[in-house]
């Protein structure tokens, strides 16, 4: 098979001396394990975090390893008893177009239900982030003023959707018109292009009376502006901060914190594994939105093979997906 590893630790943007493309030849399933095929490999914001020696909810990436990424895929072999050759399944099996799993961390997917690529994205870990973060850290209810950062990513646009399927408001933040424009298409209430508006003022447009829940994709200026127009009582949903995760120094910290204080309102980080009870009700109540229509799974599917890994994680910080950003493995 041939895989990514850390080559390098990177400072600043990742680049080619990041990574290693190798080439090995894996044993044949040992009994209990199966062989996977891999088709897509999701391209995740926190693959930045996880290159950096430092303590954080899950260990980092140790050079020479192969680079963790969650997959879906197909199995070819099985010495398990719970999985039969042909079975769709994703799991964390890394950056590689094979990998050896005994089972543990590999779930089968539905793909009646979903394509692949959706199990990575609206159904898969970023659905699951907005779902959870929505209603379990932003108390969601219908009526509120919600306000979403990298509103066309992943999670944001899940986010949105679900706070509108709530009955919500929904103020969307992205980077660009065409972005913008497929917010509104999908439902958002307004729109704000950050990198040609003014967020600060356009957020006192779009949300005279306050914001009741902000979920924070982005960190930086943006939450600045969103912290400086809250309502009493609002919920700051610390979900990422991807403007600062190639940072070399730490930016000074939120300067307009003591709007928690004025507004009494609450800021709380959280992470998708944090509610694992409640993960299948999650699935099944995003499968029911999306059969129904109210919630627009789209992913943005980079064909390619495994060696395009590194230049595809670029992407994200680039902001060239809509949507959920996957490699296609040709
Ligand atoms: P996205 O699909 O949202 O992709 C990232 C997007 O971020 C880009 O498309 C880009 O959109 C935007 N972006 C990039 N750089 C900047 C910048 N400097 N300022 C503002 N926006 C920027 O990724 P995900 O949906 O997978 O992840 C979104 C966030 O959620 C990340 O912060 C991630 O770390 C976090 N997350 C947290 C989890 C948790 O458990 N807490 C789990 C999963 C994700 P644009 O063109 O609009 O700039």
């Amino acid at each position: 098979t041939t895989r990514i590893t850390l080559a390098q630790r990177p400072t600043g943007l990742p680049d080619d001396s990041t990574w290693a493309v190798e080439k090995v030849e894996l044993p044949g399933p040992a009994e209990g394990q199966v062989l996977v095929k891999v088709d897509h490999i999701s391209l995740d914001p926190a693959m930045r975090g996880w290159l950096n020696d430092v303590r954080s909810y899950l260990p980092p990436v140790q050079i020479g390893d192969v680079m963790r990424a969650t997959v879906t895929g197909t199995v070819v072999e099985s010495r398990h008893r719970d999985f039969a050759v042909g079975d769709a399944v994703s799991g964390t099996l890394g950056a590689t177009e094979y990998a050896l799993s005994d089972g543990d961390d590999l779930q089968k997917i539905d793909t009646s239900v979903a394509a692949p690529a959706t199990w990575l994205g609206a159904l898969g870990m970023p659905g699951l982030t907005a779902y959870h973060g929505l209603h379990e850290v932003g108390e969601m209810t219908a009526g509120d003023t919600v306000v979403i950062s990298a509103a066309a990513g992943a999670v944001g646009s899940v986010a949105g959707q679900l706070a509108k399927a709530k009955g919500c408001t929904v103020i969307g933040i992205a980077g660009g018109p065409d972005k913008c424009a497929w917010l509104t298409e999908i439902g958002f209430d307004a729109v704000i292009d950050y990198k040609s508006e003014n967020v600060l003022k356009r957020l006192r447009q779009t949300a005279p009376d306050g914001i009741d829940i902000y979920f924070d994709n982005v960190g930086g200026d943006i939450l600045d502006a969103a912290l400086a127009n809250l309502r009493r009582g609002a919920r700051v949903v610390i979900c990422g901060a991807i403007s600062t995760y190639n940072d070399e120094t730490l930016a000074p910290g939120p300067r307009r914190y003591m709007s928690l204080l004025v507004f009494r309102a609450r800021m709380q980080g959280f992470l998708v594994f944090d509610y694992p009870d409640k993960d299948a009700a999650a699935i099944a109540d995003m499968s029911a939105l999306i059969g129904s229509g109210a919630l627009v799974a789209r992913e943005t599917v980079v064909e390619g093979g495994v060696e395009d890994f590194g230049r595809t994680l670029l992407d994200l910080f680039e902001g060239r997906n809509t949507g959920k950003l996957v490699l296609k493995i040709a």
